[in-house]
Order: C-alpha cells, then structure tokens, then sequence
C-alpha cells in the first residue's frame, strides 16, 4: 500500500531519492518467514519506514544529496539501519536532503527540492525534508531522520509531524554520513508520538563502534509516550525562544498548548537561559569548523565522484576539479567559513570563543534543569516558508534553527510535536519540549499530552 501510494504521490512531493520497492517486499517476506518460524518479533515488525539518505545501507545507494557521492554504493550498513532490519522493520527507500545536511529547506539537495505536502509550493523544512514528507504524504508512517542543527525538529514542525533528537550519544553515529560530529545525532520520525517512541527504542542504545555512544540503559520513552501524565510536571518557557520574529499564529498555537498542559496539571514557569541568544552564532563556527574537516575526505579518490581524470593531470588538480564540481555552494560555503575559523591565527578568536559560548549554553541548560523538568518553545519561529523565498539569504535561512541549535549544542534530549495549525495561512506549527541528558522519556510524556 505504502508502494502504491509512493508512486502515485511522489513524482509531486519528491520525498524519496530512491525507492528500493523490491527489497522493501524481500524484507517482507523475511519478516513472514521470521513469524512462521514462530519467532517473537517486536511492535515494529512488517512496518515500513523511509531511511533519510545520509544512512548508509548495504549495497544501496547513498548520495547525502550529493553529485559528490552519486553512485556510490556502501559496502556496509549503519548500525542504526541495521537494528532497523533486525526488528523487522522494511525500509521504502532512501528520502532526499539538504546535501551533507546543509540546510532548513531540502533546496540544497543536488537532486532537486521536495514539496511541503501541506502546500506544494513551500519548503518541508531541512535537512530532513524528506523524510518528514514522506510521513506527511502517508507515503511511510514511519521516517529516519539527523539532528545537527534542527533537521529533524524543524522538519518535523513544518509538516505537522512528530520528530525527536534524542539525547547525544543515545543514538549511534556509526554508518551515518558525517556533517558535523559533535553535534550529530539519528533520531525517529513518525506521525504519532507512541510510533516515535517505539522507533526510539529500536535504534536507541551502546554502540561499541561510536566512540561518543553512551553505555546506559535506553530512558523509558515507551512507557512515558503511553502514559502522557504531566500532572505536578513543572515546564519553563524559554524567555528568549519568543517575541520579536515570530509569526502570530505560532505564538498562538504555542500559547494554547501551554493552556492544554496547565489544564492536564502541569505548573507553567518562565524562565530565562541568556546565552542561548548567541547560540546560532556560535553552532555557525563549531559547525563549519567540524565540516571543513569530515568533508576533507572527498578527494575524488576513495569515494564517488572523480572528475578531470584523463590522464593530464595531476592529482591535486583532480581533488581541486572534482570538489569544485561535486560540492554544492552552501557545501562550499561551510567548508571556507570553517577552513577560515581554523586557521592558525583565528583558531582562538572564532573556534576557541564558540566553544566557551557552547559551555555558557550547556550551563544555562543545567541552571534551568535546577528548577523545572522540561523547558519549551516554538519549534522554530514561522510556518513554512515559500521554496525560493530564502535560498539566496543564507542569514534567513540560518534563522529557521533558532530554537532547535541551543539542545545540538548542549547534547540533550529534544523533540517537536504537533501544535495545530498557524490562524493565519492554516500552516502546521510545531512545539518544541527540551529535557536533560539521558531524560529523553520526558520529551515524549509532554508530547504525548498534546496529542
Ligand atoms: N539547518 C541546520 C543547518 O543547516 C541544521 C542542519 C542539521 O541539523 N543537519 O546546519
């Protein structure tokens, strides 16, 4: 059914770079076989999901919406795509991104943009465009996505749909194409806050084989996902998460689902994390910094894309001809800006004074944590924008991760769930619930009382 609905609707949304319909029925079958053979199989057996193309899978292709990684074909599977399989869960296809996870809006795909299912002429927000409107467009109910900056938060916003960053090293990194390491982290997608919740569990846990994988038990996200119980639950609005910027109808919507959570017994609390105003500022050296050096890799020798080869040339001019061809301009963008805050000379005036602002934003988290469970805000501050409107404004852009970069660069626990549809252009808006490392189950327990 999933199949059908793909190849009716996706020529219009373009959620899917790849949509692998025969393995999805051997994965099937080998799910039936597994049943037959009188296996006990978890909640998700036989469901389909749609794998966000910055997941490497055996032997299918992985661009991260890239012309620099067009064709390559991984010799393995991530260990999230992996325990994935293991559960019995059957993978659609690969979904389409920002190149690399570069963005807020899918434009920055190499392979074309995807469409707001809402409106086909808006974004689906970024990186993870795809695999939020695949779920949107009911052509998956279940979605891989990767939190750097927002791009499973902000996505999910836009569309109306459930995504949660767990906790930084909650999840495995390992196979996941590199944008920026120390703030990367797969998390679940899906339209309800209990299919996150189970989909956390599956692909939560150690992982031996990342080096920043936490070895502690997975939080108990099932259980607070059923439960929804917030009463005697204190919540902090985040003072500079609001205001000026912000569109009416999404202040609205957050407004009255803050209402529906003091009605459920919640205690509403404002509370103030200052630093968290320099925190775009700050994710936009560290970030860079990390990206000039993971995409370091792509010389045109070992992956992809190799260009100018013809035997005239030498091999620095063949990294220098296939990097400028294989790199799109906001991938070029990063890797100069992060070359730049690196080099010797700046390091201490841009790299070194991002990382104090990261340990001034990890304080305010702790300082907050001190006085209330969970903080929220918007997921970011509008609905979603018209494809084109901000491409050529890479500040604008920046600006849809405002709410979402603060938990990327502190590590914890982060989601945004839907919250109605913004009065003013009946656009879904997205409230964004924040909890401590390793408290991931509150995230959900708040997300499931707005359901
Ligand atoms: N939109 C943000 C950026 O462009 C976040 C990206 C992400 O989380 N992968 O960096």
């Amino acid at each position: 059914a999933f199949l059908d609905q793909i190849a009716r609707n996706d020529d219009a949304v373009h959620a899917f770079l790849y949509v692998d319909a025969e393995g999805a029925l051997a994965q099937a079958a080998a799910v039936d076989a597994r049943l037959d053979a009188g296996e006990t199989m978890g909640p998700l057996a036989g469901v389909p999901l749609a794998l966000k193309d910055l997941f490497t899978q055996a032997g299918l292709p992985t661009t991260a919406g890239s012309r620099m990684l067009q064709g390559w074909r991984p010799p393995y599977s991530a260990t999230v795509t992996q325990r994935l399989i293991d559960a019995g869960i059957v993978i659609l296809g690969k979904t389409n991104l920002d190149e690399f996870a570069m963005g807020s809006s899918t434009e920055n795909s190499a392979f074309g943009p995807t469409h707001n299912p809402w409106d086909l002429a808006r974004i689906p927000g970024g990186s993870g465009g795809g695999s939020s409107a695949s779920l949107a467009a009911f052509e998956a109910p279940l979605a891989m996505g990767t939190d750097t900056g927002g791009s499973i938060r902000q996505p999910a916003s836009v569309t109306g749909t459930v995504g949660v960053k767990p906790t930084y090293g909650g999840t495995s990194r390992f196979g996941v194409i590199a944008m920026a390491s120390s703030l990367d982290q797969p998390g679940p997608c899906a339209r309800t806050v209990l299919d996150a919740a189970l989909l956390h569990e599956v692909i939560a846990g150690h992982d031996p084989l990342d080096s920043t994988s936490i070895d502690a038990p997975v939080p108990p996200v099932v259980e607070a996902a059923r439960s929804g119980d917030v009463s005697g639950m204190k919540i902090g609005v985040v003072t500079e998460l609001g205001g000026e910027g912000y569109a009416p109808g999404v202040e609205q919507r957050f407004g009255e689902a803050l209402d529906l959570l003091r009605a459920a017994g919640a205690e509403i609390v404002e509370v103030s994390c200052p630093h968290f105003s320099y925190a775009l500022g700050a994710y936009y050296l560290i970030m860079p910094s990390e990206v000039s050096s993971n995409l370091a890799r792509y010389d045109g020798m070992r992956y992809g894309l190799r260009a100018g080869d013809d035997g005239s040339r030498g091999t620095e001019e063949v990294m220098a001809l296939t990097r400028e061809e294989g790199f799109g301009a906001e991938v070029k963008r990063r890797i100069i800006l992060g070359t730049y805050a690196l080099s010797s000379g700046y390091y201490d005036a841009y790299y070194g004074s991002a990382q104090k602002v990261r340990r001034l934003i990890a304080d305010d988290f702790d300082a907050a944590f001190a006085q209330v469970d969970v903080l929220v805000s918007p997921s970011t501050p509008t609905t979603a924008f018209r494809i084109g409107e901000r491409i050529d404004d890479p500040l604008a852009m920046y600006k849809s991760d405002l709410c979402t970069i603060p938990s990327n660069m502190a590590g914890n626990a982060s989601g945004s769930f839907p919250a109605g549809l913004a009065p003013e252009d009946g656009l879904p808006v997205g409230f964004q619930v924040m909890a401590p490392p390793l408290a991931d189950d509150r995230v959900y327990r708040v997300g499931a009382a707005l359901e």
